[in-house]
């Protein structure tokens, strides 16, 4: 599905602005900053303003197409990938990868006596080994 269609199935109105955003943060899988996707976009579609890449990342987070995630600290990203992932986060580089759903155990979250669980994810930090 290409961008155009993924806005329209959502009921978002294609402008050529929210096209540039939404091709950007659909396609990669980098947790752009919203100041990130600004930046990119410019090159595409030099009249945006940061406004409107910021109210068009806001409409694709509340449309579902988006998570908005704060993996490190003060830091939002904007995370493509919908389906449950984890994430690593390089100290060095500042760089967040996915981790597979299966690739680690989480038990027991559902049974927190008192808490109703909407939302989990482990988030791993660290570097990479040196070799
Ligand atoms: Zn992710």
């Amino acid at each position: 599905m290409n961008a155009i269609e993924v806005l329209a199935q959502a009921g978002i109105r294609p402008t050529p602005q929210r096209l540039a955003v939404a091709e950007f943060v659909l396609a990669g899988r980098t947790h752009p900053t919203a100041d990130e996707v600004f930046a990119a976009v410019q090159h595409t579609c030099p009249t945006i303003s940061r406004a409107t890449v910021y109210n068009t990342l806001r409409l694709l987070v509340n449309k579902g197409l988006l998570r908005e995630q704060v993996l490190r600290e003060g830091v939002t990203v904007f995370d493509a990938e919908r389906t449950a992932h984890h994430h690593f986060v390089d100290e060095e580089t500042g760089q967040i990868h996915d981790v597979p759903w299966e690739a680690l155990k989480v038990y027991g979250a559902d049974q927190l006596g008192g808490f109703e669980v909407h939302d989990l994810q482990v988030v791993l930090r660290g570097r990479r080994r040196r070799a």
